[in-house]
């Protein structure tokens, strides 16, 4: 069971997390794009952290989908309508409820990636994001699912999964976003957003009881 207290931890460290690695996340999106992906985290980041006390007595999917609603409103880049569309609706298969089982958890996994790749339109293999949150939630679904591990061991294994499927943006040229122009250019570069989606992630695994 995951309580309303992980999921505000789980923003709480988000938050922080927007902090500490900006210079990071736009230190990779100068190699590839317009360096700006650590600051459009921060600033949709900052304007969660801003509101979020007045939030904390709302439901878990209100909860979410309050924090995609200021990412969307306040991220200029492709990230924020991305990540705000994955947190507006991560709460959907939840609603109105204060705690949820793992099985109710994958859902919302699911359908926050889901709408990412409806969004963006983009595939395993095209060096985004989804590189690292696709083969992330179906490894979570294999895991609790066909393998039968708890719930922290199946999260573990998800971000493992999908830090992996980070590392695999390095050597390939992009099919979607800004890093698509620079054809063969952006080979031996990390995308960011996969990066930003890899440490979103462990946040998730670092915080599950
Ligand atoms: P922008 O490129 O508009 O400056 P950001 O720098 O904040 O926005 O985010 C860039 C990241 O967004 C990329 O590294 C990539 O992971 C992700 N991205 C861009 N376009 C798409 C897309 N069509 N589908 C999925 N992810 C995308
Ligand atoms: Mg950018
Ligand atoms: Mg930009």
């Amino acid at each position: 069971i995951l309580n309303k207290d992980y999921f505000i931890k789980v923003i709480e460290d988000l938050a922080v997390l927007a902090e500490e690695k900006k210079d990071y996340f736009s230190e990779l999106d100068s190699a590839i794009g317009d360096g700006d992906h650590g600051m459009n985290l921060s600033i949709g980041f900052r304007e969660v952290t801003k509101n979020l006390d007045s939030w904390k007595a709302e439901d878990i999917s209100t909860l979410f989908k309050n924090v995609g609603t200021a990412l969307l409103d306040k991220v200029g880049g492709a990230s924020g309508p991305l990540y705000g569309g994955f947190f507006m609706k991560f709460g959907l298969p939840v609603k109105g409820k204060e705690e949820v089982t793992f099985d109710e958890f994958i859902e919302m996994m699911e359908t926050g990636v889901a709408i990412i790749e409806k969004r963006g339109k983009a595939k395993v293999g095209d060096k985004t994001m989804v590189d690292t949150l696709r083969p992330a939630v179906d490894a979570l679904k294999a895991a609790y699912v066909d393998e039968k591990l708890e719930p922290k061991e199946a999260m573990k294994k998800a971000a493992a999964v999908g830090s992996a499927g980070s590392d695999s943006t390095i050597p390939i040229i992009a099919k979607k976003g800004r890093a698509m122009r620079l054809g063969e250019r952006a080979i031996g570069h990390r995308d960011p957003g996969s990066a930003s989606s890899t440490a979103i992630l462990a946040i998730f695994y670092n915080n599950m009881p």
